[in-house]
């Protein structure tokens, strides 16, 4: 449904970031450099995926270690599907970004003066600079948030749901936000910066947290620009599997440390599975233990830590020690329960190097996007960094472009997309999780992914004008199941994360990848350089 909105007495801002997380705290800081910033959130600036981050944020800052392997392991487990361009970009920008994080004042735990750094799964060297052992992501939100907030060329607004992009003739102008009160209230801006997160919310066993519906890639989609790779979904394989807890992860730096995986039986099945054992990329680990539960009848393996020191556990993963203590599990002493989860999406608002989008005026950076960097399966730790690098490249983007519309027209045209029974909202919401859980998971086929399609198109419950937040992240969890869908169908082949099934081999003339416009898909060979044409 579009609504049109006069653009009389709309609140102005230069730069509107859109999402409180690595991409957007960090994004917005810069953009400050420049001009005037107005930060807007969902929850509060401290709720974001970001947050919960463990593992650490990989650079090759070591002198064991070098741009150029930290690209050959991102392109390997990228499957053929990265953009190599992009991974250059991050590679050779992301130790500076690092020192910049550094300098910031992110305290990353050291070792004789310099950062301490660990091995995560499929990297050929130590190269993940980590926080307060497993608790990164909380002190980069910690220190980005310290500065944001005392930035007063930032202008905060928390709470506030962005409902919509505004468009018009030259493409975006801003957006359409719901206020905590229920008002709607639009934002006019020269560039929105779409840094909204992930959409694991979709899956009823994630890793993220409830903000990440996918909003932004569902807002970007209505309003003309593309998404790209929305078939790689990862799954992280070790969340915790305890009936009365929440999905909490358990990090890949476990594994990396030594932690072993074994079945209800107690035997180790991973070597029989990939000669890299626990240290094969997430795709295969996660694919293992479901094959592993499948072929045992169990819903979860072990992840044993007795290879590991008490002390050591204690000091290197003091948050995990903490929290599966306080679900009563002392990982000093028993195995973890443990089952793969949805955790990152490779796929979404398809951008250039540069952050740009296909429409006009909009950015995007972090896990929202996707310049193609992560292909088809992320390399662990290669997120937090590829937020930066991208919020990066958009400020570069602004020393050299101005930041104006040629003129503002009387009248801008938001889409939505309202659902309308708020008693069946949770029934519809548990009921789309399941399916996308099951026709989407970790193996798919082509009579799972038609029959979700199928379900997807009869359980809309049309338009309305209801516009609340969860009626707004159900629609946009639907499009975004749909749009998954769509694209896990078109790939008749296993890669990376997509495993089908019906298709179970790489096929080598799918070295593609798959973008889909509101009103059209293209497919392109995997090395094509995006560049906009605006
Ligand atoms: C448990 C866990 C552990 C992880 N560990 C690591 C790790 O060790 N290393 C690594 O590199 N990566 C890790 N990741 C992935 C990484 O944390 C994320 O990819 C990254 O933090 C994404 O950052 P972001 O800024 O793009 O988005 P986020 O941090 O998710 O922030 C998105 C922001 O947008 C806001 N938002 C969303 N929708 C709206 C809306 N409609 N209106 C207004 N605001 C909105 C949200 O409230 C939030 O503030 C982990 C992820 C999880 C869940």
């Amino acid at each position: 449904m579009a609504i049109s909105i006069s653009t009389t007495g709309l609140e102005h801002t230069s730069f509107l970031v859109v999402g409180s997380g690595i991409a957007g705290l960090y994004t917005a800081l810069k953009l400050s450099e420049f001009a005037e910033v107005t930060l807007i959130t969902k929850e509060t600036l401290e709720e974001s995926n970001t947050a919960y981050a463990q593992g650490g944020i990989a650079a090759a800052i070591s002198p064991s270690d070098s741009p150029e392997l930290h690209y050959e392991d991102t392109i390997r487990v990228g499957a053929g599907i990265c953009l190599p361009a992009a991974v250059k970009i991050l590679v050779n920008e992301g130790p500076e970004r690092v020192r910049e994080l550094i300098s910031l004042g992110v305290p990353f735990d050291c070792q004789a003066g310099e950062p301490a750094l660990t091995r995560e799964a499929a990297h050929s060297r130590s190269r993940i600079l980590h926080a307060d052992g497993d608790a990164t992501g909380r002190e980069i939100s910690r220190a980005l948030t310290h500065d944001v907030i005392n930035n007063p060329r930032i202008k905060i607004k928390e709470n506030i749901f962005v409902a919509a992009l505004l468009t018009g003739p030259e493409g975006c102008y801003g957006i359409l936000a719901l206020e905590e009160t229920g008002e709607t209230k639009c934002f006019l801006s020269g560039a929105t910066i779409l840094a909204t997160g992930g959409c694991g919310q979709i899956f009823s066993d994630t890793t993220n947290p409830k903000v990440a519906t996918g909003d932004g890639m569902a807002v970007a989609f209505r309003a003309g620009a593309a998404l790209s790779d929305m078939e790689f979904m990862q799954f992280h394989p070790t969340a915790l599997y305890l009936p009365t807890a929440p999905r909490f992860l358990i990090s890949e730096a476990v594994r990396g440390e030594g932690g072993l995986l074994r079945n209800k039986q107690g035997v180790r099945f991973m070597p029989s599975y990939h000669e890299q054992a626990e240290l094969a990329p997430r795709d295969i680990v996660a694919r293992s233990i479901f094959c592993e539960m499948k072929k045992t009848g169990d819903d979860h393996v072990y992840l044993d830590l007795s290879s590991l020191a008490p002390d050591r556990i204690k000091s290197r993963f003091p948050n995990i020690y903490e929290t599966c203590l306080e679900y009563g599990v002392d990982i000093t002493k028993e195995m973890i329960p443990v089952a793969p989860a949805a955790h990152y999406m490779m796929g979404g608002i398809a951008t250039d190097l540069w952050g740009r989008t296909a429409l006009p005026h909009l950015f995007a950076c972090g896990e929202v996007a996707n310049s193609g960097v992560h292909g088809a399966n992320r390399l662990a730790s290669n997120s937090l960094l590829d937020g930066l690098v991208l919020g990066h490249r958009i400020f570069e983007y602004f020393k050299t472009h101005k930041l104006s519309f040629s003129e503002l027209p009387q009248e801008l045209k938001a889409e939505i997309n309202g659902e309308t029974d708020p008693a069946t909202i949770k029934n519809d919401l548990n009921f789309l999780k399941m399916l996308v859980s099951k026709e989407l998971g970790i193996i798919r086929n082509q009579e799972g992914l038609e029959f979700l399609l199928h379900q997807l198109s009869s359980s809309s419950s049309g338009e309305n004008s209801s516009l609340k937040p969860q009626y707004l992240e159900l629609q946009n969890m639907r499009l975004i199941a749909r749009l998954m869908a769509t694209a896990a169908l078109e790939r008749k082949e296993s890669r990376g994360s997509h495993f089908r099934s019906d298709y179970p081999a790489p096929d080598p003339s799918w070295i593609k990848r798959i973008f889909q416009f509101p009103v059209r898909t293209e497919i392109h060979s995997a090395d094509k350089v995006y560049n906009w044409p605006w």
